[in-house]
This record gives structure tokens, sequence and C-alpha cells, in this order.
């Protein structure tokens, strides 16, 4: 699975441009994941529609939850990308964001926040042994 949502879009607008492509066009959809702190992950992601810098701000639970692969409250999942976005609009012009996360960046989060001292020693593996008998149980 490509981790590059934004590939396609990317494709058009480099299209669009041609040789003018350059940073510019590249920056419109460039999405920064800031340093994690106590509260969880931070990421700036450029609004598609007006080009408006939002913060978006995803909690340790909220990560828990879709790295796990299951749909934290008020979030929307995107069968077509495989991926999960919380149900938020641009602070500026109030399009929704087309902020996509996967249970696989998230996994990375958690083991980083662990690292990092802001999750409990052992968090990541507890939540993986859950996993692992859950899916045991769709075995069955
Ligand atoms: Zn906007």
């Amino acid at each position: 699975m490509s981790e590059d949502y934004f590939a396609d879009m990317r494709g058009q607008l480099n299209n669009s441009y041609g040789s003018l492509g350059g940073e510019g066009a590249d920056e419109m959809d460039q999405v920064v994941v800031k340093p994690l702190d106590r509260a969880g992950v931070h990421y700036a992601a450029r609004c598609h529609f007006c080009g408006q810098k939002n913060q978006i701000d995803l909690t340790w639970p909220e990560i828990a939850y879709v790295a796990q692969g299951q749909q934290p409250e008020q979030w929307v999942y995107d069968a077509a990308r495989g991926a999960m976005r919380p149900n938020i609009g641009c602070c500026k012009c109030h399009v929704v964001m087309m902020f996509l996360v996967t249970p696989d960046e998230c996994m990375r989060h958690l083991h980083a926040g662990e690292a990092a001292g802001y999750l409990q020693p052992g968090y990541v593996n507890a939540l993986r042994q859950r996993l692992q008998q859950a899916s045991a149980g769709y075995r069955r």
C-alpha cells in the first residue's frame, strides 16, 4: 500500500503546471509531522481548497484506535485509500480537510511516543498482543 496519499494529487499538479510545477506546487499538499508531545501527534497540513495551513492534533487514544484499525469517534473511514481521517474542516474556508492517516503510520507514532517517554513502557507491545489475539479470534 502506498503511503503517499497525495501521490495522485501531486501527479495532477505536476501535469497542469508542467515545468512550472516547482517548490510552490509541492508545498500546497505538504503534510508535516511536528514533534510529539504528551498530548499526542501534531500535523501541519495545507487545505487542498484554499491553501490555508491548519494544525491537526491527534491524541494518543485516537492514534491507538487507528493503529488497531478501529475508527475513533467523529472520524471518517476512507475505504478507497484504506485510511482514516478526523472529520474536521479547514480553519479558514471550512472545507473538510483531506487529511488521512493509516494504521501503520499510527503504529510508528506509538513507537516514537513510547521511546520518547510519552506513553508507558510496554504500551506498544501490549497493544500488539491485543491485536494478535483479536486477529486469532477472527480466524476461528
Ligand atoms: Zn481551506
